[in-house]
């Protein structure tokens, strides 16, 4: 109690000389809240993106769904998934995407701060060009397509003026008002990232991804979708991903749904460098042309990970049965690259489906500060190729114009599905003997059709199967864990799929077995201190090896609101897990431990500071 009063209190602190130590540290601890919290709003006050408006109310109206959707209905209507895929298929030009980044890298410089005025080169000149591009693209489809900037206040390399270059195409169907995101970077840098000055065409990063963005806004206006889908070009990634954040941020301010958010880096090369950020490629010379990789955040029902396994799964089903080169969409375990990141993130943070798309390939880790980095990724190198044949014409190119385009239309597919598709459904998931497991339809009942994704250890369905004129059904499955994470997919009369819904867990082994091993074998301690102040040990013994997937602590309140969900890992022998709850509060917690979602035991805690 000593210890609590003491940390309670600093004039406590010069009276007791046996806990000086201790004192020492609170003092030290609120100097460094205070320090953090007087950051974080000079932060907060002083960089946040400002004056944040679109050059077009009525694009802004189409997002929001404020519009009549039979002004934007083209003279023939193409609506059915498989001439929209087909369509998409054959329609996405490497040449196309070749002359567009071929284009994009004779503005020598598009660094965010980089030149606004001239006609030819820098950021200036880029934007306008994407923004013709965009109409242009319209006055082909009938008007339908709308190009609008957002632009925003924010210092960034000495410039506090950007512009994202969007396009808006308006969905047939405004009961649903949620729009689609198809996004990709146009700004570049060298080894310094504020450089304005310097050869940065920014070839794999990024005018892949914004020539994919722009080939898609070219091939997908000639067809109708039930969701309105906006193309995004977007500035300022390289410094910080502020015209992403800028753009989520916007949405978020007007109420303006996203329901999934498609983000193009590095999309285009092929070629193994030196070093890349790992999850990484074989080495230098590596050659990859057949491998894309989805990052996406979360695990266990992570929206975002689901809308990669729904992308794939459209792949799959609506093109691979065409292609000359089938592609395989590796649905990685991160957000993204280690200790990298991308425009992606700002949606995500908004809660939004998002996902990233890059090479299985790339070149460089933007490691820019070591003098052995030879890599293209972030430096004067990242042009276009080379001159193999000394005739001053480059012909042998970084990127694979082939390559992008399977990127282009693996992408346009997953939107156009995902703009078309049914309603997202709900389910009760149970296990009804061993390896077999019970679906049964709750929330969007009205389709003939159900696709069930079933996985165990991986980040892709093991399997999916099919229901069909009912709401319940059982279906044999296996897992070698005895786990297996479930979830459901509406199915239209178009046969087309929608997102997956939430995701449930279930042990398929003998249920009742498990379950009476587990508790015998994992008993869960009274957590050390307790009462505590801050922080407290929380320890589980494990009476042997365990067999699980998956092991967590939930703490939860007196009022059953849950507050904080830990993670754990179950070791043989005694586990202990530090519960920080925070300075400056009182009274009792409860904690539980769960192992594959199945509740081994709950205690109480009581904390007083
Ligand atoms: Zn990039």
């Amino acid at each position: 109690m000593k210890l609590l009063i003491l940390w309670g209190s600093n004039i406590i602190f010069f009276n007791q000389k046996n806990t000086y130590l201790g004192s020492i540290r609170i003092y030290m601890r609120t100097c460094i809240k205070s320090a953090f919290l007087f950051i974080s709003m000079i932060t907060s006050f002083c960089y946040a993106q400002l004056n944040i408006t679109v050059s077009n109310i009525q694009a802004e109206n189409i997002m929001l769904g404020n519009y009549n959707p039979s002004v934007y209905m083209p003279t023939v209507v193409i609506d059915q998934p498989d001439l929209i895929s087909a369509g998409i298929f054959n329609n996405v030009s490497p040449d196309s995407l070749k002359a567009n980044i071929i284009k994009l890298s004779t503005f020598h410089n598009r660094n965010s701060a980089s030149d606004t005025l001239s006609p030819t080169i820098g950021i200036g000149a880029a934007r306008k060009w994407v923004f013709s591009k965009f109409q242009q693209y319209s006055n082909a489809n009938e008007n339908r397509l709308l190009p609008f900037y957002l632009q925003f206040d924010r210092v960034i390399c000495t410039r506090n003026k950007h512009k994202d270059i969007c396009a808006v195409l308006p969905g047939s169907d405004t009961s649903d008002k949620s729009i689609i995101i198809i996004e990709g970077h146009i700004d570049s840098r060298c080894e310094d990232e504020c450089d304005t000055l310097c050869n940065a065409q920014g070839i794999e990063d990024n005018a892949s991804g914004t020539a994919l963005v722009m080939e898609l806004a070219r091939v997908m206006s000639q067809y109708s979708y039930k969701h309105t889908i906006v193309f995004l070009v977007t500035i300022a990634e390289e410094q910080g991903l502020f015209g992403a954040e800028a753009f989520a941020d916007y949405t978020y301010a007007k109420g303006i749904t996203v329901k999934a958010v498609q983000n193009n880096d590095v999309v285009g090369g092929i070629l193994c460098g030196e070093t890349s950020s790992p999850p990484s490629c074989p080495g230098l010379g590596n050659v990859d042309s057949v491998d894309v990789r989805i990052f996406s955040y979360g695990n266990f029902n992570s929206k975002h990970k689901g809308y990669a396994r729904f992308s794939k799964l459209e792949y799959k089903e609506q093109l691979l049965p065409f292609v000359d080169t089938p592609m395989n969409i590796m649905i990685m375990t991160p957000e993204d690259r280690t200790g990298r990141s991308g425009d992606h993130v700002p949606f995500r943070i908004k809660q939004y489906a998002s996902i990233r798309y890059t090479s299985a390939n790339e070149h460089g880790n933007a490691n820019v500060t070591d003098t052995a980095y030879h890599d293209h990724q972030h430096t004067t190198n990242d042009t276009l190729g080379v001159d193999t044949d000394a005739d001053q014409i480059i012909d042998s190119f970084f990127v694979d114009f082939r390559y992008l385009a399977r990127n282009a239309y693996i992408n346009g597919n997953a939107a156009a599905m995902c703009a078309i598709g049914p309603k997202q459904p709900d389910f009760l998931l149970s296990a009804v003997g061993a390896d077999r497991i019970r679906i049964e339809v709750t929330v969007q009942t009205q389709y003939n059709m159900y696709r069930v994704g079933v996985r165990s250890n991986t980040n892709d369905w093991d399997t999916v199967c099919t229901m069909t004129n009912t709401l319940i059904d059982t279906f044999d499955v296996s897992s070698i864990n005895d786990v297996v994470y479930v979830s459901i997919m509406s199915v239209d009369g178009d046969s087309v799929e929608s997102i997956p819904s939430k995701e449930y867990t279930v042990n398929i082994s003998s249920v009742e077995e498990a379950k009476a091993l587990a508790n015998e074998k994992v008993q869960l301690h009274q957590n050390r201190p307790n009462p505590f102040d801050e922080s407290t040990y929380i320890q589980f013994y494990a009476d042997g090896i365990v067999p699980y997937n998956t092991a967590e602590l939930v703490i939860t309140s007196i009022n059953g609101v849950q507050l904080k969900v830990i993670p754990v890992v179950m070791n043989p022998g005694m586990n202990e897990v530090m519960y920080t709850h925070g300075y400056g509060a009182t009274g009792i917690l409860y904690y539980s431990l769960y192992i594959d979602g199945r509740l081994i035991d709950t205690k109480a805690m009581v904390f007083a500071n």
